[in-house]
């Protein structure tokens, strides 16, 4: 077996701690004779493993008990709709448009009313986060809207913006229980999980339990409202049951490690590292303003396309994969998430180091 060093933006490299726990339970979940695949949803040993997901996800992250965890499917872009549909009950909302997914998100709300960008990155290609001191927020917004890691670009809101007491809704796909975050601060949190939690096919939303009602769109689908998913348990209809059997396993892998406030000085000590070689590489350099940079998605570039692509290459050769840019973007991204150990980062750099070395 050879694991390389991946560092794909999504779906990402996860624990080998749990993939192997996970491999080792395949054909016998706890003496059930049967694999989580192959287990009714509705049986004891499955609410077992969702309720056991859940209470870890709540100890993790402190969530308060007015706030009801919500295991969906979809993907994140599924919630572009299902937040519009659910939650805006004025029919107004604004969005700050931080790149591709904010703004997937916002084009989606303009269908279920009217959705307002109250302020954009967009004029140097999304590369920071815009002043969100003193927005002209609507009057009669339901709710602000934010993409709080920018996975494409690499930034990240350090602070919050000021909502002027609107809801906060924040898509943190790629920055989920990569830091501690203060869940009372937001109406509703969500990701998809495939960026740092787990397998793609589950979206986890945590709304306060007040926002949750059937005051919702006309005609929003029975799926997609999340005060059936709530009123259930997430078990309205069949839930990705085996993708919430691996969250629950790096939930309990993230507690072992030190739970969220050790993941941050971890990553931080990770991020700085390639970031700390960026600033000071002659080849290489990042593309996000200094204070905005996320600590889950680095990209950089060497301003010469070809001279990236053949990076790319080598670095592929030397078992550093999933390098390359987005495709709207170009360059080169680096994501490490929490599962990416620090020596994935050090023999990054040293490869980065040897590369430039020979190319300048
Ligand atoms: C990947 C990603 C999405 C889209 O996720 P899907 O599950 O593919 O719909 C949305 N927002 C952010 C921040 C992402 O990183």
């Amino acid at each position: 077996m050879a694991r390389v060093y991946n560092f794909s933006a999504g779906p990402a490299v996860l624990p080998e701690e749990v993939l192997m726990e996970a491999a080792a339970e395949m054909l016998d979940y706890n003496g059930t004779g049967m694999g989580v695949m192959e287990m009714s949803h509705r049986s004891k040993a499955y609410q077992q493993i969702i309720d056991e997901a859940e209470a870890d996800l709540r100890d993790l992250m402190g969530i308060p008990d007015n706030y009801k965890v919500l295991f969906l499917q979809g993907g994140a872009s599924q919630q572009f709709a299902m937040i519009p549909m659910n939650l805006m009950k004025n029919g107004v909302a604004d969005y700050i448009i931080t790149g591709q997914w904010a703004k997937k998100a916002y084009e989606e709300a303009k269908k279920y009313g009217t959705a307002n960008a109250v302020a954009s990155s967009a004029d140097k290609t999304f590369s920071y986060i815009p002043d969100c001191s003193d927005l002209p927020i609507s009057e009669n917004a339901d709710y602000v809207y934010i993409c709080e890691n920018n996975t494409i670009y690499g930034t990240k809101f350090h602070k919050l913006p000021n909502t002027k007491g609107k809801l906060l809704v924040s898509d943190v796909s790629s920055c989920f229980l990569s830091e501690p975050i203060d869940v009372t601060k937001y109406g509703m949190v969500y990701g998809g999980v495939q960026k740092n939690i787990g397998p793609a096919g589950v979206v986890i939303a945590i709304i306060r339990e007040d926002l949750i009602t059937d005051d919702v769109f006309p005609g929003t689908p029975t799926m997609l409202k999340y005060k059936i998913h709530a009123d259930n348990g997430s078990m309205y209809n069949t839930p990705p049951a085996y993708g919430i059997y691996i969250c629950g396993k790096v939930f309990k892998w993230l507690k072992k490690m030190g739970g969220l406030e050790a993941m941050k000085v971890h990553n931080e000590k990770k991020a700085k590292i390639l970031y700390d070689f960026l600033d000071s590489s002659k080849l290489f350099k990042g593309t996000v303003r200094a204070e905005d940079r996320s600590l889950m998605n680095v990209p950089f570039v060497t301003g010469n396309e070809e001279l990236d692509a053949e990076f790319v290459k080598a670095a592929t050769a030397a078992g550093f994969v999933n390098l390359k840019g987005h495709r709207t973007v170009g360059g080169m991204r680096a994501s490490i998430y929490n599962a990416m150990p620090i020596e994935g980062v050090e023999k990054l750099v040293a490869f980065m180091k040897d590369f430039e070395a020979s190319h300048t």
